[in-house]
Formats: C-alpha cells, structure tokens, sequence
C-alpha cells in the first residue's frame, strides 16, 4: 500500500488503526495538503483526494450550470428522474420509491443545490443510493457509481444491524476493513453482531500457526 497512488492521493505512511478497527494510512495530496484514510476506503475508489477533488468539481458544475445551462445534460436528467419517481405519484416507478418513503432531502428539489453535492455525473455513471432503509436521497447516502457497482449492491443481501445502523455485508465490509466473510463466519458461529465487529481480524497470513 506504502507508496501506492490512488487518484491525486500517495500513500506515504501507516497510521494507527481508527477505533472501528480499520486500517489506516497517511496520505499526500497532489494539492498540497495531507490526509488521514483508510485502506478500504482507497482500495474501492471512494477517497481519491484530499477533499479538494470534490469541491473542485463541485465549483466547475456550478460554474458551468450558472454559464451554459443544464439542462441537456445527464446530470439533469438523473437529477429530474430521481424527483419524479420519489414526488410525482403518476410516474411509472413512483410506487417503488415515493409510495414507499423514499425521499428527496430539500436541498436536492433545486437542481443547484442536487449540483453542488453531488457535482457532475462521470460519463459512464449513474445515481446510485444506498440501500438503506431509511436513507433517501441526500448526499451522505448517494454516489456516482457504475452498473457493475450498482449490481453488486443489490446482490448483497445479507443485512447486519450494528449500533442502530442497518447495512449489507458488503457495506460493512467497505467500512470496516473486515473481511465479509469473517463478519459473517462469526455470526453464523452465534458471535453477537457486536462481537463479530468489534473483535479485530488477524489473517492467518501475518500470524502463522
Ligand atoms: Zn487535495
């Protein structure tokens, strides 16, 4: 991992583990500043800078909303189909999202303010939430996320609720630095979900018998 580059971030140093039990690492930032992140978080492509990729993009799609006008664009449309399947009970997949709870946080009803979070939709991309039940659509529970991304999210199936908080396997895995497999060994071992997560993993690997 140590000298391994992921988007504008170069891994310089090991960190101590967070409390949750994932590793994490010292980063540089082809900006200038230093971060702190985890190995799972770099590995799946969900940090690739410092902070400032973000607000980069965030400042260009205002810009470029504010001067051209979006309407023609991706971004608009998946921000406009997202509205109308959770805000319009005559269109076609509002029974699965609107008629279900599933929101729109006020902020996103302007397209603006959708912009601002979210920036502009990456060719290839397409709105992606996570399937928590009671997330919505706001900008902590949305990314920009491949098909193949996408699909793997709803083949996982498996739910784990820890600290009042219910995700997939896969999600914990992602957050935790855990393997799935082990989180889902010890459950099905009869650990407590508690248990499972908190205890940390030691790979056979680092630990030879
Ligand atoms: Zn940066």
């Amino acid at each position: 991992m140590i000298g391994q580059r992921f988007g504008k971030l170069k891994v310089v140093s090991s960190a101590p583990r967070a409390a949750s039990g994932n590793i994490m690492y010292h980063c540089q930032c082809d900006c200038g500043e230093t971060t702190l992140t985890s190995a799972s978080h770099l590995r799946i492509g969900k940090t690739r800078s410092c902070g400032c990729l973000r607000t980069e993009s965030a400042a260009r799609a205002t810009l470029a909303a504010t001067t051209h006008g979006m309407k023609n664009t991706a971004t608009y449309r998946v921000w406009a189909a997202m509205l109308s399947r959770c805000r319009n009970p005559n269109a076609q997949q509002y029974r699965n999202y609107g008629a279900r709870g599933i929101a729109v946080c006020k902020r996103w009803h302007k397209f603006e303010g959708f912009l601002a979070d979210m920036g502009v939709c990456p060719e290839g991309m397409s709105l992606d939430r996570h399937p928590n039940v009671n997330g919505g659509y706001k900008p902590s529970n949305c990314r920009w996320a491949t098909t193949l991304q996408q699909a793997r999210n709803k083949q996982n199936t498996i739910y784990l609720e820890y600290n009042g908080v219910r995700k997939s396997l896969r999600d914990w895995e992602d957050d935790l630095g855990l393997p799935k497999e082990v989180i889902y060994g010890r459950v099905k071992n009869g650990w407590s979900v508690e248990r499972a997560i908190e205890t940390p993993y030691q790979s056979q690997k680092a630990h030879p018998r």
